[in-house]
């Protein structure tokens, strides 16, 4: 089953038909799009990339979306609104959270960041294009989110879950954990009960 992002009638020259296209078409957007801080040549890449595919749909990325999609992506993990709207009031001091808010919602419905429900925090999509986003594994200590990108699993995940009369109530599938850098900054549970 497809479940492809709501898209305009007009499909892009390579509209995703198949799972293998995504590898090649994606490719260096992936290596451009890591969750990780984005340097400032990648940061103006990814920009450039919504913007013209906000415009593609129609829509537009006003300077408050783009400046809310830009510091999610210079955080390079999950972000809490409040958070965003701290940094929004350093560079426009009156932001008011609706500001943000909307500006959010935006970013949410053209597909290009992702709500993080376990953490109540946004993070941008690896892939700032129309492809079908991925699953995503959050530390829930640090917000680090890395979006799995295995076509295959996901659509087997969605089988199975149909199969027992489910239908996922949004597109976003979330697994919890703790990265590497999280894992390493501190003691495993057993050497935590060894040292008390
Ligand atoms: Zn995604
Ligand atoms: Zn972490």
């Amino acid at each position: 089953m497809k479940t492809a992002k709501p898209s305009p009638e007009t499909a892009t020259p390579h509209d995703h038909h198949h799972d293998d296209d995504h590898a090649h078409t994606h490719a260096n957007v992936q290596a451009v799009l890591r969750t990780s801080p984005a340097s400032p040549a990648s940061l103006d890449a990814a920009l450039e990339m919504a913007e013209a595919y906000c415009r593609e749909r129609g829509e537009k990325l006003t300077p408050i979306r783009r400046k809310v999609l830009e510091l999610l992506l210079t955080s390079g993990r999950a972000t809490k609104a409040y958070s965003l709207l701290d940094e929004m009031r350093q560079i426009h001091p009156g932001s008011a959270p609706p500001t943000v808010y909307r500006a959010l919602d935006f970013l949410l419905s053209a597909g290009l960041i992702h709500r993080i429900e376990s953490i109540n925090a946004f993070a941008v999509c690896h892939d700032l294009t129309q492809c079908q986003h991925g699953i995503l594994v959050v530390c829930q200590q640090c917000g680090n989110v890395t979006e799995l990108h295995e076509p295959k699993l996901r659509q087997a995940l969605v089988a199975q879950i149909e199969a027992a009369g489910y239908r996922l109530s949004g597109d976003g599938i979330e697994l919890k954990g703790v990265c590497a850098q999280c894992q390493a900054a501190q003691p495993s549970p057993a050497e935590a009960a060894a040292q008390s």
